[in-house]
């Protein structure tokens, strides 16, 4: 039994108490979606990116720290070589430390190759890209990327009986926002949430993205436009606001960095492929935790003092701007979305 005190360790100077970290594991993809890469992408070097060793000490530390939430993202997770062994560790975390959750986020394309092996690991919940339901579009906007893939992928999730399953939908104007009403029965059909994205400026990209974004209110005037939506209380400390679709087990999530202000309750932090500590998603503070490891290998203490040091440089909250991009040179398979 994890008999871990529940007390957080991690309180930055607003007081807000850190819980919550996303955890990027490459920045590698089979994919190459128009919003989040460019189509010629540099990676890293193997040498600078951190091992899976590196993670899981990096995620036990954390979750020592009063951690209770892990999100494991990319890049494409489920493309890193030895990612079943990586699951395997830090869902023991569970044991002995705060961890209570940890979740995924994966563009589906490997997942029925993985679904058993994130099962036996104690995976929760898993979040699953979608942007498209036509084969020929989805192509075009993931550039390479085979949706019938995705789709068993989902169907996979659905049989393994994870905590929770969510879509995850970035919504561009011209480009797919006429799928909004389709991308939404999809889910409701599957029993499933969905949760829609607005752009954000990270990275540079091929498109105008000030021309292609697509506002969080305009997707739910759409869908307003034929289902019936209740606003829930849920939060998440996140940026996302969720609705209850009236007659079905569904939620819809808006996740709205430029429309609706989130960073008074957020209680999150990120860690880069090559070991970064991003304060804030919007936000260019940071602290190299990589340095801190492969100095003091095995030993927990100065990373922790360098981890609860970091808080007092949490910024207030993000200032993202679309028209002014791109504000933040890293992409988002760098960040961990
Ligand atoms: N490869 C996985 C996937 O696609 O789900 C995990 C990493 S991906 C960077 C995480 C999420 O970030 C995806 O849902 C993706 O749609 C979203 N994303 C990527 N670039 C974005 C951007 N510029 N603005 C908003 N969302 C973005
Ligand atoms: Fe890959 Fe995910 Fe970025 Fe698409 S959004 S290119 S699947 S990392």
């Amino acid at each position: 039994m994890n008999t871990h005190s529940n007390q957080p360790q991690l309180i930055d100077r607003f007081g807000r108490a850190v819980t919550y970290v996303r955890m990027s594991i490459t920045d590698r993809c089979d994919f190459r979606c128009v919003y989040c890469m460019d189509e010629e992408m540099t990676f890293m070097p193997r040498e600078q990116v951190l091992t899976l060793e590196e993670i899981v000490f990096l995620l036990r530390t954390f979750c020592e720290l009063g951690v209770e939430k892990v999100r494991i993202t990319g890049g494409e997770p489920l493309v890193r070589r030895n990612v079943d062994w990586l699951f395997k560790h830090v869902g023991e975390l569970k044991k002995t430390t705060a961890l209570k959750e940890l979740n995924l986020t994966t563009n589906g394309s490997q997942l029925t190759k993985y679904v058993d092996s994130l099962v036996d690991a104690g995976l929760d919940r898993i979040n699953i890209s979608l942007d498209s339901l036509n084969p020929e579009r989805f192509r075009q906007l993931t550039r390479n990327g085979d949706l019938s893939a995705v789709l068993d992928g989902i169907q996979a999730a659905k049989t393994a009986g994870f905590k929770g399953i969510k879509l995850n939908a970035v919504i561009m104007k011209g480009r797919n926002d006429d799928e909004i009403l389709d991308l939404a029965r999809f889910a409701i059909e599957q029993g499933i949430d969905i949760s829609y994205i607005e752009e954000m400026p990270l990275g540079h990209v091929t498109h105008q993205r000030n021309e292609s974004f697509c506002s969080s209110d305009e997707v739910l005037a759409t869908l307003q436009s034929e289902l019936t939506l209740q606003a829930s209380i849920e939060t998440t400390g996140g940026p996302a606001r969720y609705y209850h679709v009236a007659g079905s087990r569904s939620k819809i999530g808006f996740i709205s960095p430029h429309s609706h202000n989130f960073c008074d309750s957020c209680n999150r932090v990120r860690v880069t492929t090559e070991g970064r500590l991003l304060l804030c998603l919007g936000q260019e503070h940071s602290m190299d935790l990589r340095s801190i490891i492969r100095a003091n290998p095995g030993n927990s203490d100065k990373l922790k003092q360098a981890i609860i040091a970091s808080m007092q440089i949490k910024p207030k909250g993000h200032e993202f701007d679309i028209n002014a991009q791109p504000i933040i040179f890293r992409h988002m398979s760098v960040t961990g979305g």
